[in-house]
């Protein structure tokens, strides 16, 4: 049995590559420092998976921004506008992701997009008809150089790429299949160069192969492009993040000399039954098996794997290998970091899974490991005990609101009396260096909690008045008192777990810190009530109380495993519904619950979007169970491809949705056959995204658009998202601008 990896994280065991790209962006250092400073992260883990007994060492997988983007610079398919730039090719790099300046004009980035369904976003590559290929292989040679120069033998070596089907399917609009024999062909070179090397193994990556709604172009393709690639180096074809039942015939039939297998499954303790696929299976081949989970974070149950791998191994023996289920770059590094050394028993990070695999295969070489195994059961029956449900709560039927849209529409708007048009912002205001000083320092325990709460209010009490004056319909408190979204609920609910650094690559050098849904979740305080009514106290405009939706605060956090996903979701609901009332009872009547990540967490497979999409809607609905018709219920979605989820949207029941339009100029709504699938709707009328102030002109001009398509009594007017990330000076214009634009327009009925 041999042990491999699929790629670690990039970032380094304390962000390293995060500071050191800001000194390089901010010119403090030179590219050279720069890839002195980043080899020893590579370096690292690189001495990871030596002591490890990795018996394969990874190379290929750093990357400064993204390895999406790598292979863009790899095959030469740069966007013709970055073409006259004289850059290097890590400069490149930058000014593809990034955007830069030619000849004194603003060149835009290339678009980022999700990878599969996870949270980390890739820069999508952009191809067309006229694109052409060049190989570029300095960075990949440069690395493997640089790990024999560490002391790994090159037969030891294995690098790894992203397939080119996988590569074009990524790209703008699915790219053309045109492109697919010249980009072959590059590969073919890369891999002669590879072998001349003296490099055995190259691992290929073609996710696509697990979806089900593959299109029969795209399949028919594989065989013959693996079969041009075959060229007397072993390539190891790798699928994850599911499981490849609908594409087994296509895998089966490739001319590659090993195929990686995902058999875990990121929200259960279940292994997929691989007796089943290897029975399918039939020319020899090396099987790889990512038997531990590259998407969460639970230690292993070393015993249960070993006992799966028992039969497979005995039929496969020295062709079986095992690894994590994808790259480790969606785990943090290492839970070395971590200091509460309870809690650490149970989980495992990147290195920790390393770690991990080592010991299945001694296990499964019949080494007694007495200890180790004792140990970990030991743990795992702890977590179980831990775990053992102590909450009661209801709330897992349906609900729906008391009353239809229009009902409610009618008393809502008896009570509010707003305006039509109606203005309002997303929920957060500017989170200063003041702002998160504040935070910083009574974390740290260095201001009592009395100072804090004054501090906080101040920011309230100056961000309430500067809506005042701008002249808002509905205003919100800021958010201050929240790092994040999510982090600030899963702090303060029971039953989370908040790292202190597990840190993840969210994009370039953004990294978040998703927190760990350990056991049941309630809460035992309010939470957000109190801010809000000190908001609301401050004014007589009305104050819209902002919360974060279940499957956000599942799907961007590691959940656990052993109760279903919509179990945990339905929990957070039930919170979520707690703080509702609280928000009621202190006479709040607009209630946003945000949702930003209802469409990531959509599953890859065509044949569990349905499920999936129901139970979103219906956790979604139990937040506002047994609210009365004049509660006004919001929620917020930051994208506007609304493709797959309209059915979802209009089930949700939301009486406003927020989204984000700008960019595309409104174009969703042009695209929606029926707009009664929404209630009242705000689509962004600019982007917080830019340092640009939007004009009030340019606002009209979405605005009239959007009216054409939108009732002006279901017309919300508000930005793209939330403007935490902006500075107030680039606020309040902006704001301004969105409030005259509303103005002229009402004026004008
Ligand atoms: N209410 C949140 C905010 O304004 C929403 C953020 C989001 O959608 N990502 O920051
Ligand atoms: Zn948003």
């Amino acid at each position: 049995m041999k042990i491999h990896n699929l790629g670690l994280s990039r970032i380094g065991e304390k962000r390293e590559l995060k500071f050191i790209l800001e000194s390089y962006w901010k010119k403090e250092i030179s590219e050279k420092e720069l890839q002195k400073e980043v080899l020893n992260i590579k370096e690292l883990n690189w001495k990871k998976q030596i002591e490890n007994s990795m018996d394969f060492i990874t190379v290929g997988d750093f990357s400064l921004y993204d390895n999406v983007l790598d292979h863009s610079i790899l095959f030469g398919n740069i966007p013709p506008r970055f073409k006259d730039g004289n850059m290097s090719d890590i400069e490149l790099g930058f000014a593809i992701s990034r955007g830069c300046k030619i000849d004194g004009k603003n060149v835009t980035p290339s678009l980022m997009s999700k990878w599969f369904n996870t949270n980390y976003h890739y820069i999508v590559p952009e191809f067309n008809k006229n694109t052409t290929f060049s190989l570029h292989p300095q960075k990949v040679l440069d690395e493997i150089d640089e790990a024999i120069e560490f002391g790994v033998p090159v037969d030891k070596i294995k690098p790894i790429f992203i397939g080119p089907l996988t590569l074009l399917y990524l790209g703008n609009d699915h790219s053309d299949l045109a492109l697919l024999s010249d980009l072959t062909q590059k590969y073919i070179e890369l891999l002669q160069i590879l072998k001349n090397k003296g490099i055995k193994w190259v691992e290929i990556d073609e996710p696509i192969l697990v979806y089900d709604d593959l299109e029969e172009k795209w399949k028919e393709l594989f065989v013959p492009t693996y079969q041009k690639l075959n060229i007397g180096v072993n390539i190891l074809l790798a699928t994850y993040f599911d499981n490849v039942n609908e594409n087994l015939e296509i895998i089966n039939s490739l001319d590659v000399a090993g195929l990686h297998f995902d058999v875990t499954d990121m929200f259960s303790e279940k292994l997929i039954d691989f007796g089943v696929i290897l029975n399918r299976l039939s020319n020899p081949k090396v099987i790889s098996l990512g038997v531990v989970s590259g998407r969460n974070i639970w230690i292993t149950n070393l015993k249960k794997v070993g006992d799966f791998l028992k039969n497979i191994y005995s039929v496969l023996d020295d062709r079986l290998w095992i690894a994590p289920s994808c790259s480790l770059l969606h785990l943090p590094v290492t839970k070395s970091l971590e200091n509460n050394s309870e809690f650490n028993n149970f989980i495992s990070f990147g290195y920790e899974r390393l770690a991990e695999l080592n010991l299945i295969k001694e296990y499964s070489n019949g080494n007694i490991l007495h200890d180790a195994l004792i140990e970990n059961n030991r743990y795992i029956e702890e977590l179980k005990r831990i775990r053992s449900t102590s909450v009661n709560y209801e709330g897992v039927e349906d609900s729906n609101r008391i009353s239809s849209y229009d009902i409610r529409k009618a008393v809502q708007e008896e009570i509010l009396n707003l305006p039509c048009l109606t203005t309002t912002t997303i929920g957060s205001f500017p989170q200063s260096i003041e702002v998160r000083r504040v935070r910083n320092k009574w974390k740290k325990g260095l201001i009592s909690d009395l100072e804090y709460k004054t501090n906080i209010q101040e920011l309230i009490k100056k961000s309430i008045a500067i809506q005042e004056e701008i002249g808002l319909d509905v205003l919100v408190h800021g958010e201050f008192e929240r790092t994040d979204m999510v982090e600030y609920f899963a702090e303060n609910f029971t039953g989370y777990y908040t790292t202190n650094s597990g840190w993840v690559q969210s994009y370039g050098s953004r990294c978040v810190k998703p927190p760990i849904i350990l056991s049941d979740i309630s809460r035992d305080k309010k939470i957000t009530s109190e801010w809000i009514a000190y908001a609301q106290s401050l004014t007589e405009k009305k104050l819209k109380g902002m919360l974060t939706g279940p499957i956000t605060m599942l799907k961007w956090a590691f959940p656990r495993q052993d109760i279903p996903y919509f179990k945990i979701a339905e929990q957070i609901s039930s919170v979520i519904n707690k703080e509702i009332f609280d928000l009621i009872n202190t006479g709040i009547n607009i209630v946003q619950i945000d949702e930003a990540a209802l469409k990531e967490a959509l599953p890859l497979k065509t044949s569990g979007k349905k499920e999936y999409l129901e139970n979103a809607s219906r956790v979604f609905r139990l937040c506002s169970k047994g609210v009365g018709d004049d509660i006004q219920i919001h929620t917020h979605m930051c994208y506007s491809d609304f493709d797959d989820i309209l059915q979802c949207i209009k089930d949700m029941d939301a009486d406003v949705i927020t989204i984000e339009t700008s960019r595309s100029n409104m174009k969703i709504l042009e695209s929606i056959d029926d707009i009664n699938k929404f209630n009242s709707i705000g689509p962004g009328v600019y982007d917080i995204h830019s340092t640009n102030i939007p004009t009030t002109a340019e606002i009209k001009e979405l605005l009239t658009k959007a009216l054409k398509f939108i009732p002006k009594d279901r017309l919300w007017i508000n930005p793209d998202c939330g403007l935490k990330t902006r500075r107030w000076e680039e606020v309040i214009p902006a704001l301004k601008n969105m409030v005259n634009a509303t103005m002229e327009i009402r004026n004008s009925f």
